[in-house]
């Protein structure tokens, strides 16, 4: 008795994407195909991998290939690989019940208007399948496991039942596509040769396409009686009679046809790596990263190069022009670049190949030097490995640099992956200055565009010193800070580091071409003349009473009250110490909501509340605590709001935010004449605005506290 199917449901998301797919109209179906090859690509990989530790996985004695079987009579299309195959659970998990994460994301990017070919970097292309069949069987055997059949003809469920009774495949997968009455094109053996040599024409397995070829034979015509002559153009028919003329004599023979099957290998070509650059076209090199990386779109820009001397290997570096949707998301750590030992798959997943911060980068290493039996622990150690990754960096940055020789490719490639470079200069102290050369910010002088370090130096004024950036939230929230005022008097450009990651990359990078790197929403020293200095000691004398008187209203809030000349439209703001955390790297760490506590009491910034002699407010300020007293209600109560308005401007939160409202609102209420407690009937729009104004005088703001 045959045994029994069970019935899986599909995950509710891959089932809602599984009925987009068949219900989308759209025309580049072809697709399919690519991604079908492409796993039985990655599936050879596997196998490969493993028999390089355990031989006897290959025991199966099938070579790696892939064949493509049209059959028009039961109007199906197979695929079939001789690659690591799926054991029962496989089948379960990565063909319907486990979510991928790309599931939902490349939903959402389709109804955003994306393509459909983009499916293959969500990680679901297999679903692909339904684009061209109504109903898909999987055959699979896996060294670990017997045979099983995977079936679905979509609507939510799939079944799977041991395969006891079909051909055994010895080891790998074969996929059946059942393909809809509309989509019959796809057995016609130009339309598939089209379709693999646009798409799959790097597999690095040999694909070869089952094509049924009728061959001429001559047998010996015992009807045959007389020769007559032949007419070219009759259509051909299944017997053929002899043709030649004037060799009457000859025994009578005739033609039949023979239909055999062939099998024809579509990709001869040999690795691309291998090739000399100068004979691979554009196009060809388009092709192979397509085929490398899933990607629908063109590369930014490709590195072809081969190592030689003590150690030799060949690579070929490409940048993608967009990131990918998960480039950040830990759980994707696979290396973008495969390793190949002479030409052999190793793995995709050596990490130590390339460091993370470049894991965008995608491409082939060809060694000639590693042994093809490498495990992963002697591929962590290996020199030969360390040395190639040297190199990869190298040329990585190489690549970066040509790509800013184009303005409009750097700026697709800065949006893209400036985040990526920031990560490199945090972590490849080796290489931070050419970085930073990469780097680029909005400035005080940059307009829309965006301004390198090297070009900001060239700005530099002759007496300024430092280079000088703001940190913040958002461009909107530095762009009118009052911590820009004085270096803008002076002409001294300020670079504006609104990415989380800025900060970061800053305090590691430090200085840029001898020049230090300064924050200016922390304390630091600005260059001034000995007028200025002068001016500046007088002033600091002429309101160190107010500075005290401040500290004391103030107490633990603040560090210090100083009285500076580094604001100058402002009353007053609120600068962080040299080494704790900046306003900027405070709002950062409070938003992690991992992070360990115990850093925060000690790298917490260190407030110092700065006022500007030149204020009005500030004058005023210093004559009304000459006059009332630190002590005074009023008194108290401006000093507060300057501070809670500093801390905001300054790229702080406020602690006691309800408290700060109050404040307002009795200011406001000072502003629309209202008494300072009206009664709760009073507050109606009508009386609020019968309040005559003779009430209220300037002597009010004093009764607000
Ligand atoms: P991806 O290839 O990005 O992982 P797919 O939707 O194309 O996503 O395939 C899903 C999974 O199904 C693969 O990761 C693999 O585990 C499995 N799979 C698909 N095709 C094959 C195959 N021919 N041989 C072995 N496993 C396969
Ligand atoms: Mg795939």
């Amino acid at each position: 008795m045959a045994p029994a199917a069970e019935t899986f449901e599909f995950q509710a998301e891959i089932s809602q994407l599984l009925s987009l797919i068949i219900n989308t109209v759209y025309s580049n179906k072809e697709i399919f195909l690519r991604e079908i090859v492409s796993n039985a690509s990655d599936a050879l990989d596997k196998i490969r991998y493993q028999a390089l530790s355990d031989s006897s996985q290959l025991d199966t004695g099938k070579d790696l290939r892939v064949d493509i079987i049209p059959d028009k009579e039961n109007k199906t299309l197979t695929i079939q690989d001789t690659g690591i195959g799926m054991t029962k659970a496989d089948l379960v998990n990565n063909l319907g019940t486990i979510a991928r994460s790309g599931t939902k994301q490349f939903m959402e990017a389709l109804t955003a208007g994306a393509d459909i070919s983009m499916i293959g970097q969500f990680g679901v292309g297999f679903y692909s399948a339904y684009l061209v069949a109504d109903r898909v069987t999987v055959i699979s055997k896996n060294n670990d496991d017997e045979q099983y059949i995977w079936e679905s003809a979509a609507g939510g469920t799939f079944t799977l039942t041991p395969d006891t009774e079909g051909k055994p495949i010895g080891r790998g997968t074969k996929i059946i596509l059942h393909l809809k009455d509309e989509q019959l094109d796809y057995l016609n053996e130009s339309k598939i040769k089209e379709v693999i040599k646009k798409h799959s024409e790097f597999i690095s397995y040999p694909i070869y396409l089952h094509v049924q070829k009728e061959t001429e034979k001559e047998v010996p015509d015992e009807d045959a009686e007389e020769v007559e002559e032949a007419d070219d153009k009759k259509p051909k028919i299944e017997e053929v009679e002899d043709e030649e003329e004037g060799e009457e004599k000859k025994p009578k023979t005739k033609k039949i046809k023979e239909t055999s099957i062939e099998q024809e290998e579509l990709n001869k070509q040999k690795p691309i790596w291998t090739r000399n650059p100068a004979d691979i076209t554009q196009e060809e090199y388009a092709s192979f990263y397509k085929s490398l990386s899933n990607d629908w779109e063109d590369h930014l820009a490709v590195k072809h190069f081969s190592v030689e001397g003590q150690l030799e290997f060949r690579a070929m570096l490409y940048v993608p022009k967009r990131a990918p949707f998960d480039l950040f998301e830990t759980k994707s750590k696979k290396s973008g670049v495969k390793l190949y030992v002479r030409r052999v798959f190793i793995t995709d997943d050596a990490t130590e190949l390339i460091p993370d911060w470049l894991s965008f980068v995608k491409g082939v290493v060809d060694s000639e030097d590693l042994p093809l039996n490498l495990s992963r622990e002697t591929l962590q150690q290996n020199k030969i490995m360390k040395v190639i990754r040297k190199n990869l960096v190298k040329k990585s940055l190489e690549l970066f640099q040509e790509i800013a020789e184009d303005k409009e490719n750097f700026d697709k490639f800065y949006t893209a992956f400036s985040k990526n470079l920031k990560l490199g200069i945090h972590e490849d102290a080796q290489n931070r200055n050419i970085l930073a050369k990469l780097l680029r910010f909005n400035s005080t002088k940059s307009g829309d565009e965006m301004t390198s370090l090297s070009d900001y130096v060239t700005r530099m004024p002759e007496h300024q010193k430092n280079m000088y950036y703001i940190t913040g939230e958002s461009l909107k929230a530095v762009q009118k800070s009052p911590f820009l005022d004085s270096l803008k008097d002076k002409g001294f450009e300020v670079l504006f580091l609104v990415d989380p990651i800025d900060e970061y990359a800053m305090t590691q990078l430090k200085e840029f071409e001898g020049k230090k790197l300064v924050d200016i929403t922390k304390d630091f020293e600005l260059e001034e003349t000995e007028e200025e200095k002068k001016l500046r000691e007088a002033e600091e004398k002429e309101f160190e009473g107010l500075a005290k008187a401040l500290k004391n209203v103030l107490g633990d809030k603040v560090e210090k009250v100083v009285v500076s000349h580094k604001l100058t439209g402002s009353p007053c703001a609120i600068r962080t110490g040299q080494f704790g955390w900046s306003a900027n790297m405070e709002r950062i760490m409070k938003a992690q909501a991992l992070r360990d506590t115990s850093m925060s009491s000690y790298m917490s910034s260190k407030k110092t509340f700065e006022i500007s002699p030149t204020s009005s407010i500030i004058k005023e300020l210093k004559k009304k605590v000459e006059t009332d007293g630190e002590n005074d209600k009023t008194v108290k109560s401006i000093v507060q709001l300057l501070f809670e308005t500093s801390l905001l401007v300054s790229g702080f939160t406020i602690d006691e935010p309800a408290s700060f409202a109050d404040r307002i609102h009795k200011l406001v209420s000072l502003g629309l004449n209202i008494d300072e407690e009206p009664e709760a009937d009073e507050a109606a729009p009508e009386a609020a605005a019968d309040v005559p104004n003779a009430e209220t005088g300037d002597s009010a703001m004093e009764e607000v506290d």
